[in-house]
């Protein structure tokens, strides 16, 4: 018995790494949503899918070169988009976060660059930025899924 000893050892240490290395709750990534990230998903889902209803309001804005309005929907009504998507974002899973967060970016770039559109009256580059940000809110919203 005793001549074994050192082999069971080293078969113990590799069992443990293994165990340390493949398994822990910790270290298991959801690859589909589970009812309990749906919940999250749920959650967080209504705020950001109310301001995607009303971002049309930002057009006719636009068509009428009210760019004082177009300026206040931006820091009024949307001013809270970022924090409602950032968050809705860190529900979905691993696999689609990154895609989510760089559509969440280019959405941010292209209202921040409406925003000096406004301020500088230029109405065709307002219209490509907002329908740029209007794609890229959809897309996002694609990676969300139907709760
Ligand atoms: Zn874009």
């Amino acid at each position: 018995m005793g001549r074994f000893r050192p082999v069971l050892g080293i078969l113990l240490a590799i069992v443990a790494t293994c165990l340390i290395a493949c398994g822990g709750p910790a270290t298991k990534i959801p690859t589909t949503y589970t009812p309990e990230i749906l919940q999250q998903v749920e959650l967080y889902t209504p705020g950001v899918a109310t301001l995607r209803d009303r971002f049309p309001e930002l057009e006719g804005y636009i068509q009428d070169q009210d760019w004082r309005n177009v300026q206040s929907f931006i820091h009024g009504p949307m001013g809270e988009l970022r924090t409602r998507v950032n968050r809705l974002a860190a529900t979905l899973l691993t696999k689609d976060q990154p895609q989510a967060e760089s559509l969440a970016k280019e959405l941010y770039g292209h209202l921040e660059r409406l925003d000096e559109a406004a301020v500088n009256g230029q109405q065709v580059v307002a219209g490509q930025e907002y329908r740029n940000a209007l794609d890229d809110f959809d897309a996002f919203l694609n990676l969300v899924p139907a709760v």
